[in-house]
């Protein structure tokens, strides 16, 4: 086992996506209620539970702010990126910064589990999770353990089935 180290789990994705209410969604309730807004610039959510360190970035906000995030590549067990299975038209932008993301050398080669959300499954017109997977390339991924699974972060469907497929893999 890993002992008492903490795992951290960055969650990534275009704005919109719905990686905020994700977290909080996977955030546990006692923790909802003081919710409080990150302090560093561009975060959009981090809690702590059960020893994982959870982190949520916009990847599609100002430039400037790219490094912020990208500096937390080096220490991330884990990442959840988070799509929004409705928005057609901005898969691709989401594919552009997904293989950013995989070809950064802190993250290149490494065996990073990478859960993707294709999230708003609930959404009129939303892509099943098979064609967001080939919208994004991920059949292309090799070196890292890869699922995808649809999830409603307002109602929570797919969240818990997802999550524990991450836990699997950083067993
Ligand atoms: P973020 O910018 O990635 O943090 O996205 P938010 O969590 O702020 O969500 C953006 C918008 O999408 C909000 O209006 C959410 O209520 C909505 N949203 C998030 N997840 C879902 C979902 O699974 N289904 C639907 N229908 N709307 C969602």
């Amino acid at each position: 086992g890993r002992g008492r180290a903490e795992l951290t789990v960055l969650v990534l994705g275009l704005d919109n996506s719905g990686k905020s209410t994700l977290l909080n969604a996977l955030r546990p309730p006692e923790q909802r209620a003081q919710h409080t807004t990150p302090t560093v610039a561009q975060q959009l959510d981090h809690f702590q539970s059960g020893g994982i360190s959870f982190s949520a970035w916009d990847v599609s906000g100002a430039p400037r702010h790219r490094a912020l995030w990208e500096r937390h590549y080096r220490r991330a067990h884990a990442v959840i990126f988070v799509v929004d299975s409705a928005d057609h038209l901005r898969l691709v932008v989401a594919r552009e910064e997904l293989e950013l993301l995989l070809a950064h050398p802190d993250m290149f080669g490494r065996r990073v589990p990478l859960l993707v959300f294709a999230n708003k499954s609930d959404a009129p017109h939303a892509l099943a999770p098979m064609q967001v997977a080939a919208a994004l390339g991920l059949e292309r991924i090799v070196e890292k353990p890869w699922h995808i699974g649809a999830s409603c972060a307002l109602s929570g469907a797919g969240l818990a089935d997802g999550v524990a497929w991450l836990a699997r893999q950083l067993r």
